[in-house]
């Protein structure tokens, strides 16, 4: 199976080949240039880096304009599938905690479609 790469800690795809190593993310732009930072967990204030803005100003932006900074927005692209298969993970496991079962699957088209069904408390 295909070695996933590391999450990026602004858009949350998995688009960088390590952490802090300034990688700059192709999805959002952002350089990643703190491996302390992580998505989906509060960043503290530090100096500013390569980014002009904090990376949870960076969050706020890529819901917004598609990128960290609206001046990247032009270089930023979608997640390709199998960046975003981490996130499916990640996604997956925790409807699977809320009491959510894999009911079936089906593939058409080049799509997989998964059925869910709740499982009886
Ligand atoms: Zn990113």
């Amino acid at each position: 199976m295909k070695q996933l790469h590391s999450q990026c800690p602004c858009c949350g795809y998995f688009t960088l080949h390590g952490r802090g190593e300034d990688d700059i993310c192709p999805v959002c732009w952002w350089e990643d240039d703190d491996a302390a930072e992580e998505y989906g967990q509060p960043a503290p204030e530090r100096p500013e880096g390569p980014n002009h803005v904090h990376v949870w100003q960076a969050r706020e932006n890529f819901v917004a304009f598609g990128a960290s900074e609206e001046r990247r927005s032009r270089r930023a692209r979608p997640p390709h599938a199998d960046e975003m298969l981490g996130v499916l993970d990640a996604e997956l496991a925790s409807l699977l905690q809320q009491g959510w079962a894999v009911a079936g699957l089906a593939s058409d088209d080049g799509y997989v479609y998964m059925a869910l069904k709740r499982r009886k408390p």
